[in-house]
């Protein structure tokens, strides 16, 4: 201590010069968090509930998209069943689905022995699905089969399976296997069950 400042004076000093280094410090930060808070505000946020589909768990999952549809942010949904808001580093990729330059968002149709892949609306794909499976299922119904030679009633076709995906949720599934079974199929499978 230079024996011209009393301890008093020292002290003055040394808590001025501090004061002087932490304000422009907390001044910043007060301004970046405040650049940061008004950010959502200037942009139109869209936000929805969506199931994780990358794994059979099925993790819910609340997405929020800006003005033209990219995801911007993904987190886990607090509220779902399953996850209860927690969601693995798995799930960070999902806004890639969406927002991928690569993404197809129109029907592709390749005709059987064609090698070129043709462009088709959702209505025609849509149509062509309904007309396979019901062309498939007439010729293939099955009324009875004969059980010690008795015919058993069974009304079934063994020709069509149906299988669903991770991103189903239980009522999705639940209406699923009914309009399945409605028709007369009796094998179904669930990626959680493979
Ligand atoms: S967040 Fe992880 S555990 Fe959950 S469904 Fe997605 S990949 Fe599976």
């Amino acid at each position: 201590m230079s024996p011209q400042l009393s301890r008093r004076q020292f002290l003055k000093s040394s808590l001025l010069a501090t004061g002087g280094l932490l304000l422009p410090a907390t001044a910043s930060k007060t301004s970046a968090a405040g650049e940061i808070r008004k950010f959502p505000l200037h942009k139109k946020i869209g936000e929805a509930r969506t199931v994780c589909p990358y794994c059979s768990v099925g993790c819910g999952m609340v997405i929020a998209t800006d003005e033209k549809g990219h995801i911007i942010n993904c987190e886990g949904d607090s509220e779902h069943i399953i996850n209860r808001g927690t969601l693995d580093p798995k799930s960070v990729a999902v806004p890639q689905l969406s927002n991928s330059p690569l993404r197809l968002k129109k029907v592709q149709y390749r005709a059987p022995g064609s090698d070129k892949w043709e462009e088709k609306s959702w209505d025609w794909a849509v149509e062509q699905i309904a007309k396979r499976i019901k062309d498939t299922r007439d010729k293939t119904f099955t009324r009875t089969v004969k059980v010690a030679d008795k015919d058993v009633t069974v009304n079934r076709t063994e020709t069509i399976a149906w299988l669903g995906g991770a991103a189903n949720n239980s009522e999705d599934c639940y209406l699923a296997s009914k309009f399945a079974r409605s028709i007369g199929l009796v094998w179904l499978e669930h990626q959680a069950r493979i």
